[in-house]
């Protein structure tokens, strides 16, 4: 979480925004969350001074020339052939705030005691001001994610170490059901959230999906019939596009590009709904553990 339809949002969003505008300043409050180039750093915890130093400088001046995503990867083209790849993980918002709006404070959480706040906040890592006015924020409470800043070769690097399968809104019966047959033993629960065979699903999605399909969670991939593949490819692509149509879910900290809430997770089924009824039969749904996550998902009605 933020999972593909999340990223999606955000980056449909500032493309309308960003798209040709110019970088004027960038400041950079927690090293250790960006990063420049594709190595490691020496200290993840604390960041480097100097790698922050050369991610501002670098930015500064330069141009928003487009947008892409791979999988959950946030990724800016800048001028010169600069690239801002940015991984959200948990927690993380990208938030742009247009200059005659920066006073008004947003609500940026669903938990119970969260207030309106303005950025930047004490989560806010990097802020991005624009020229003719305008800030981009990124923000990020557990910190588990960052933004990099590569050249080509860089950006080369950096996407083959994520290893990206085919893009999950790409998916076709024919590719999608190859992949299967490649990890017959796998739990396809766990096949789904596998990145290297496709990109850009997590566990919500991978819960809904499973749910519209009728499969279980636990099945062994290899076990499905080629119509189960094919109704499961069909409802991977069904269930991701609605979301992105309702601006993603929000759980707790998701929020979009303008700060507000997505409004899919009205619209889960199973996803965190261990005990309660199924939509379907009305039976309890059930939380059963694979590996290090939990699937949920009606045993009746998913088989
Ligand atoms: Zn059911």
């Amino acid at each position: 979480m933020p999972e593909l339809p999340e990223v999606e949002t955000i980056k449909r969003q500032l493309e309308k925004k960003l798209r040709g505008r110019t970088i004027r300043n960038v400041l950079v409050r927690s090293r250790a969350m960006v990063k420049f180039g594709a190595g490691k750093i020496p200290n993840a915890k604390r960041g480097s001074a100097a790698q922050a130093k050369k991610f501002a400088q670098t930015l500064r001046g330069k141009k928003i020339t487009g947008f892409g995503r791979s999988g959950k990867f946030l990724i800016i083209e800048i001028s010169g052939g600069w690239r801002l790849v940015i991984h959200l993980r948990m927690t993380g918002q990208l938030i742009f705030i247009a200059g005659g709006n920066l006073k008004r404070p947003l609500l940026l959480s669903r938990a119970k005691r969260a207030q309106k706040e303005l950025l930047p906040s004490k989560h806010t890592h990097v802020e991005i001001e624009f020229s003719g006015g305008g800030k981009l924020f990124y923000n990020d409470v557990r910190k588990f994610g960052h933004m990099r800043l590569a050249n080509n070769r860089d950006f080369e690097k950096i996407m083959a170490r994520a290893g990206h399968g085919m893009d999950a809104l790409e998916i076709n019966a024919a590719h999608f059901s190859n992949l299967l047959n490649l990890r017959p033993q796998k739990r396809i629960k766990d096949f789904l959230l596998d990145q290297t065979a496709i990109a850009g699903i997590g566990n919500i999605y991978a819960d809904e999906a499973l749910f519209a399909a009728r499969i279980s969670p636990l099945r062994k991939t290899g076990s499905l019939a080629p119509a189960e593949s094919l109704i499961l490819a069909s409802a991977i692509k069904k269930i991701l596009r609605t979301a992105i149509n309702h601006g993603g879910s929000s759980l707790k900290n998701y929020v979009n590009a303008r700060g507000a809430a997505g409004k899919f997770s009205a619209r889960h089924k199973v996803y965190g709904k261990s005990g309660k009824p199924c939509r379907n039969c009305g039976k309890p749904l059930r939380a059963h553990r694979i590996g290090s996550r939990t699937a949920t998902f009606c045993p009746n009605c998913q088989r």
